[in-house]
C-alpha cells in the first residue's frame, strides 16, 4: 500500500456515536491525533432526544420530582444495587462521571441545554414522564418539573402520527408529583401542504422554512387560554438548530414553547447525528467513513475503504445489535476483535456464564418488563475499561472500550444508555490519550 493511504495517529475511535464521539473529543482534549471511524450513525442517530444517564431506582412511583435524588446520587444507588452495571464497575470514579457529562454536554452545545445536576422530566410520545440529566435545547422548556400552571399538549389536527389526548393523559398522572395541569390542543397546521401524513423530516424541514414556524406560533396563540404557562409540541421543530423554530413559534405564541421527546424515526437524533459530526470536525477529529473489520489491532494496521489507520491506542466504541458492535454468527461475538460476549445483569451478572454460547432465545423473558439479558449483553471490562478475553484477561493495555458495547446496561430501557455512552467515552478517550482519569 503507498505511504500516502497510511495514517498514523495516537488514538483510533471505531464507531461514531455518544461514546466514540466523547472519546474521540476527550482525546483531542488531550492533545492526541484522533481519526474516528464509522460506519453509520448508530443507536446515537436514533435516540429521541434525552441524554439519559440514571434516574433514581429507590424511589416509588409516586415520589415527588422535587424528592428525587439527583444524577449523580441516583447513579450510585445504581452501582450499589446492580451488579452487572458499568456504574458499579466504576464506583471508585462515579465523583467524575458529573464531569464526563458536562465535558460531553458541552461539546454538544449547539444542540443540548446544560444539564443542572437534577433530572428534568420529559414527556413521551405515549404519555410518559421520562428522566433526562441533559436534552435537546428544544425539550427544555417542557421540564414538567419546572412547568406551572397549564402545560398545552398540541398535536396536529388530521395528523395520525401523534395523540395530544393520550400524551395530555399521562401528564395527568403525573400531576400529583409536581408537573403541571395539561390540556391537549390540535393545531391546525400543514393541510396545506399536504403534510397531514407528513413524516416528521418533512414536517421539520417545512417548519424551517422562512414564516412558517411564524404562522405555527399564530396558529398556536389562537389556541391558547388563560393559565397556559408552556406549549409541547411533536419532535419535528427543525433539523437545523440555527433556524431556532422553538424560539419562532414562542414569540408569536407568546409562551415559551417545547418538543416532547421522539419516537422513530427520529429528528432529534438526526440533530444529534448532525451536531457530533460538525463538532469532531471543528475539533480536528478526522472521520471516516467505513468499516473497521477484525484482526487488526494497536501497532498492526487497520483497513478501513482504501486507506489504512495505524494507531497507539484504541478505543472500540462500536455500539451494540443497532450499532453493530454485537453482532450474531451462530452465537455472539464483538464484531471488531472477536472478543466473546460475556456481560450481561441480572442473574446472567455472574462473569462464569458463558453468554456467548447460549442460544439467544433463553436470554429473554417472557415478561417484557423484566430486564431482557440479551439486551444487555456485550463486552467484560476491567475497572479501567480494557475488554477482557474468555479467561478474563485484559486483552491489550492500549485496547478500551466504551457506551454500548460494553455489557450490563440495557441501553434500550435502564435510563442509562447515553450517561454510560457520556462517561465511558470520556474516561476511554483519555486513558486512549495517556492522560488517565
Ligand atoms: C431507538 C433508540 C432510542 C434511544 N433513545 C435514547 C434516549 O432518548 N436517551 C438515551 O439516553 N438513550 C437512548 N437510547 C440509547 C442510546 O442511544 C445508546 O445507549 C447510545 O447512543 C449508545 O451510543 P454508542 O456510541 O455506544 O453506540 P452507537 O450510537 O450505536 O454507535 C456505534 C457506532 O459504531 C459504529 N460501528 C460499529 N461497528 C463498526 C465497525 N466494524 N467499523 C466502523 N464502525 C463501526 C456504528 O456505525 C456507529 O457509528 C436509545 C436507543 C435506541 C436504539
Amino acid at each position: 500500500m503507498p505511504p500516502s493511504t497510511r495514517i498514523e495517529c495516537d488514538v483510533l475511535v471505531v464507531g461514531g456515536g455518544m461514546a466514540g464521539a466523547t472519546a474521540a473529543l476527550a482525546a483531542r482534549d488531550g492533545g492526541a491525533r484522533v481519526v474516528l471511524v464509522r460506519k453509520a450513525p448508530g443507536s446515537t442517530g436514533l435516540s429521541g432526544g434525552a441524554v439519559s444517564v440514571a434516574q433514581d431506582p429507590g424511589c416509588m412511583p409516586d415520589t415527588p420530582f422535587a424528592a428525587r435524588a439527583g444524577v449523580v446520587e441516583s447513579a450510585r444507588r445504581i452501582a450499589a444495587t446492580r451488579p452487572g452495571h458499568p456504574y458499579r464497575l466504576l464506583r471508585d470514579r462515579l465523583d467524575r462521571l458529573w464531569n464526563a457529562v458536562e465535558f460531553a454536554t458541552g461539546q454538544m452545545s449547539e444542540v443540548l441545554a446544560p444539564p443542572s445536576g437534577r433530572n428534568r422530566w420529559l414527556l413521551t410520545p405515549f404519555g410518559h414522564a421520562h428522566a433526562a440529566a441533559a436534552c435537546h435545547r428544544s425539550m427544555a422548556a417542557g421540564d414538567l418539573a419546572e412547568v406551572r400552571g397549564t402545560l398545552v399538549v398540541c398535536g396536529f389536527e388530521g395528523h395520525l402520527g401523534w395523540d395530544p389526548g393520550l400524551i395530555a393523559s399521562g401528564a395527568v398522572r403525573v400531576r400529583a408529583l409536581g408537573g403541571p395541569t395539561p390540556r391537549a390542543v390540535l393545531l391546525d397546521l400543514f393541510r396545506w401542504e399536504e403534510g397531514a401524513l407528513g413524516r416528521p423530516f418533512d414536517l421539520a424541514r417545512l417548519l424551517e422554512a422562512p414564516g412558517a414556524a411564524e404562522e405555527a406560533g399564530r396558529v398556536l396563540r389562537r389556541a391558547l387560554q388563560r393559565g397556559d404557562a408552556a406549549a409541547v409540541l411533536p419532535a419535528v421543530l427543525g433539523i437545523d438548530p440555527a433556524t431556532r423554530v422553538p424560539e419562532r413559534i414562542a414569540a408569536e405564541a407568546g409562551i415559551p414553547v417545547a418538543e416532547i421527546l421522539s419516537d422513530l424515526p427520529s429528528v432529534p437524533g438526526l440533530r444529534f447525528h448532525r451536531a457530533i459530526e460538525a463538532r469532531l470536525a471543528a475539533a480536528g477529529v478526522e472521520v471516516l467513513q467505513g468499516e473497521v473489520r477484525s484482526g487488526a489491532g494497536p501497532d498492526l494496521p487497520a483497513a478501513v475503504g482504501g486507506r489504512e489507520v495505524l494507531a497507539r491506542s484504541w478505543v472500540l466504541a462500536s455500539g451494540r445489535f443497532v450499532g453493530g458492535g454485537i453482532e450474531r454468527r451462530g452465537e455472539l461475538r464483538e464484531s471488531v476483535l472477536g472478543l466473546p460476549v460475556l456481560a450481561s445483569e441480572g442473574p446472567f451478572a455472574d462473569p462464569s456464564v458463558r453468554f456467548a454460547a447460549r442460544p439467544p432465545a433463553s436470554l429473554t423473558l417472557r415478561d417484557s418488563r423484566a430486564p431482557q439479558p440479551l439486551l444487555a449483553a456485550g463486552l467484560r471490562v476491567d475497572d479501567e475499561l480494557h475488554p477482557l478475553d474468555a479467561e478474563g484477561r485484559v486483552l491489550h493495555p492500549r485496547i478500551f472500550a466504551a457506551g454500548a458495547v460494553v455489557g450490563g446496561h440495557d441501553p434500550s430501557s435502564d435510563g442509562t444508555g447515553m450517561g454510560v455512552a457520556m462517561f465511558t467515552g470520556w474516561l476511554a478517550g483519555r486513558s486512549a490519550a495517556g492522560r488517565g482519569a
